[in-house]
C-alpha cells in the first residue's frame, strides 16, 4: 500500500516560487510550550526555511505584558546634558571615523552600534525604525544628536512620543510599513523582517520610500549555519510560529534583487546564549525554565564559539546593509 504524502505543491516557496521537492517539518511553540505545533517547509531551491501557514491567532503568542514597556528614568538635568553629549561623541564616530573620544567610547561599550552604516548619514539624516517597539533604540539616537527620527509599530497600544534635554521630539506611531508615504534616509528593521507575512510586500514597500541614496538595514535570522545543522528543530532562532520566514543568504539575496535591491555590506553578529537556549529546547524545556543553566566554563566556551562562527559566515544571525542597485 502507497503511503499518504502530501503532495509538495501545496508548499510553495513564497520567495522563489519553488514547489519541488521542498521538505516540511512539524515544529512545536517552545518559548512558553503552550503545546502548538505548525508545519514549516524548506524550499529545495532557495534555502528559505518557511512557516506553511501564518496562524490566525499569531498574536496571542506573544507576551503582551512584558513587551513595550518605556519607564523614563529621573535623573537630573546636568547629568543628562553630559550623558547626552557623551552619546553624541559616540555617534559622531560611527558618522566620520574621527571623533577620538567616541573612538574611546566605543571600545569601552564594545562597539553597540557595529550595524550603523559608516560615513554615510549624518545628524539630519532622515530615520525610519519599522518595529521599533516602545522606540528605545531610537531614544538613544535622538539623546546622541539626531534630529528626524521616527518609528513605527503596529503591535504598539498607543502612539508614543519622546523629548530630549535639547527639545528633539521622537515620534513613535502605532501604523503599519505601507501606511508611510514619505522617503528616508536610512530605514532600520532590527530582528522584525522574520516576523511579517507578505516579504514581497514589504520588501517593495521599503524600497518605495528609500530615497535615492538611502540605506536599508535588514538585520535578520539565517538558516544557512551551524545552529540549524546542529539543532535543526530545536535551534532556537526559528521561534515558531513567531518567526515566519528563516532566510538563507541566497533567498534574501533573491528576493532583494527582484525588487532592485543589493546587498552592499553583510555581516554575522550571532550571539553566545543561542547556544545555551537552543541547549533548553533540546532538553525538552521552555525558554523560561530555570531547570538548565550553563556553567561559566560552558558560557565562556559558547563566547568563543560564536565569535568564530561570526567571522567564518557560520553563524545565525546576518547584519544586512542594502541599498538600491
Ligand atoms: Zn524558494
Amino acid at each position: 500500500m502507497k503511503a499518504h504524502t502530501i503532495p509538495s505543491t501545496l508548499y510553495i516557496c513564497e520567495i522563489c516560487n519553488n514547489a519541488e521537492n521542498n521538505k516540511t517539518y512539524t515544529i512545536e511553540e517552545k518559548m512558553y510550550r503552550t503545546g502548538d505545533s505548525f508545519i514549516y517547509f524548506k524550499c529545495a531551491k532557495c534555502g528559505c526555511l518557511q512557516i506553511s501557514e501564518i496562524p490566525s491567532d499569531v498574536a496571542k503568542f506573544y507576551d503582551s505584558s512584558s513587551y513595550y514597556s518605556l519607564q523614563p528614568k529621573n535623573k537630573s538635568r546636568n547629568l543628562v546634558i553630559i550623558r547626552d553629549w557623551l552619546k553624541k561623541q559616540l555617534f559622531s564616530y560611527y558618522l566620520e571615523n574621527k571623533n577620538i573620544i567616541g573612538f574611546v567610547l566605543k571600545k569601552i561599550y564594545n562597539d553597540p552600534y557595529y550595524w550603523f552604516p559608516k560615513k554615510k548619514l549624518n545628524f539630519n539624516s532622515r530615520i525610519l525604525d519599522v518595529g521599533c517597539g516602545s522606540g528605545g533604540l531610537l531614544r538613544q539616537m535622538a539623546e546622541g544628536g539626531f534630529k528626524n527620527l521616527y518609528g513605527i509599530d503596529p503591535f504598539l497600544k498607543n502612539n508614543l512620543q519622546y523629548k530630549t534635554a535639547k527639545g528633539v521630539i521622537v515620534n513613535i506611531d502605532k501604523k503599519h510599513l505601507s501606511e508611510i508615504d514619505q522617503k528616508y534616509d536610512f530605514i532600520m528593521l532590527h530582528h522584525v523582517f522574520e516576523h511579517m507575512s507578505n516579504p514581497h510586500d514589504v520588501i517593495e514597500n521599503l524600497k518605495k520610500i528609500m530615497s535615492e541614496d538611502a540605506k536599508l538595514l535588514i538585520r535578520i535570522p539565517t538558516v544557512d549555519g551551524y545552529f540549524w545543522r546542529k539543532y535543526k528543530l530545536n535551534w532556537f532562532q526559528i521561534d515558531a510560529p513567531r518567526h515566519f520566514f528563516l532566510h538563507s543568504l541566497e533567498s534574501i539575496r533573491y528576493i532583494l534583487q527582484t525588487h532592485g535591491l543589493k546587498i552592499e555590506n553583510l555581516l554575522y553578529d550571532g550571539i553566545w546564549s543561542t547556544f545555551y537556549l537552543s541547549e533548553k529546547y533540546q532538553r525538552g524545556l521552555s525558554m523560561l525554565s530555570d531547570d538548565y543553566s550553563c556553567t561559566k566554563e560552558e558560557k565562556k566556551t559558547y563566547q568563543k564559539k560564536i565569535k568564530h562562527l561570526n567571522l567564518q559566515g557560520d553563524s545565525d544571525q546576518l547584519c544586512l546593509l542594502i541599498s538600491k542597485i
